[in-house]
């Protein structure tokens, strides 16, 4: 018998006929479709989550700014401020605050150039490592557990892969952040010990809740709104985990849902879909970041000019 599946409907199926996990039809599929076996698939899963856990602390620990020097700092300071007394009066648990620390500092990583894991693109690539990092300390887990979880979100990523779409320039952030809290949001529900039921619920409860996001990048770089924005989507994410677990099913189901959202990415017009030509891209306030890029570009091309002779 198969493990192909792209969609939701059949991903299902095969658990219940199986009798196992998304993450389990997830292995079976990699060692069908790519000819790998189950230890090298989860060797490198393991090897994925490390790099994942190393993005985190390149960022979070020290005050870093983006190549750009657009942004940068944001994790190192929330973080710093996440160790003081004031921490008692936030309204998210701590476990959640963290998270939102571990999303950017992914993030500032990317926009630093360094080594991210684009999970499913660099622009979401925070999203899901604080998610997993996050379920695996809020409840103790193994890092089989975790290597399960992130082998769900490949799962999840498929289907949107396969019936719409995941990059902010085709559909929108929806598709690119979107897709990141929809895996993430699934991911943590069999982490937890949802069933694949639950977890598709979470994805689709996710997903549902950000169609019609748009791709504004300021200047063209995928740093502002981009960086804060996954701090957001993890909390989508676990609030769809939550609702899951808790009973709350999508009236629309996942397939459908995923179909909405190619449907709403080609309506999209060209100006918010990563071409900075709309929304915060062209506020007064992103106008003037992407001169003052422009003019900084042009300055360090001369000098290295100049430099060359
Ligand atoms: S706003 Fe655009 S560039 Fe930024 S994360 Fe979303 S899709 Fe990516």
């Amino acid at each position: 018998m198969s493990y192909n599946f792209t969609k939701a409907t059949q991903l299902l199926a095969l658990t219940k006929d199986h009798q196992v996990s998304i993450s389990e039809i997830a292995i079976e599929y990699e060692m069908e479709t790519k000819a790998r076996t189950r230890e090298e698939i989860l060797k490198r899963s393991k090897s994925v989550l490390s790099a994942m856990g190393k993005a985190i602390l390149d960022a979070k620990d020290e005050r870093k700014e983006s190549v750009t020097g657009l942004v940068g700092g944001d994790a190192y300071i929330f973080n710093e401020y996440l160790k003081s007394p004031k921490k008692k009066e936030m309204f998210m648990s701590d476990i959640a605050l963290h998270a939102m620390v571990w999303s950017m500092a992914t993030n500032e990583t990317n926009a630093c150039s360094h080594c991210i894991v684009a999970c499913p693109t660099a622009g979401s690539a925070g999203i899901v490592p604080a998610s997993l990092y996050a379920a695996r300390d809020r409840l103790k887990l193994s890092e089989e557990v975790m290597v399960a979880g992130l082998l769900n979100t490949s799962a999840i990523g498929l289907i949107i892969e396969e019936n719409a779409m995941m990059s902010g320039a085709e559909g929108g952030c929806q598709s690119e952040d979107g897709s990141a809290a929809a895996m993430a949001a699934s991911g943590i529900t069999e982490m937890r010990g949802g069933t694949p039921e639950q977890c598709l619920d979470a994805a689709a409860l996710s997903l549902k809740n950000v169609l019609g996001l748009v791709c504004d990048p300021v200047g063209g770089l995928v740093e502002v709104p981009c960086i804060k924005r996954t701090t957001f989507m993890v909390m989508n994410a676990f609030t769809a985990s939550d609702l899951a677990i808790g009973g709350v099913t999508s009236k629309v189901p996942f397939d459908e849902v995923v179909d909405a959202l190619r449907r709403v990415g080609e309506a999209m017009p060209r100006e918010l879909r990563e071409t900075a030509l709309g929304g915060l891209a062209t506020t007064p306030t992103g106008l003037r970041v992407k001169a003052e890029m422009a003019e900084r570009k042009n300055q360090n091309d001369a000098a290295r000019k100049k430099a060359t002779g």
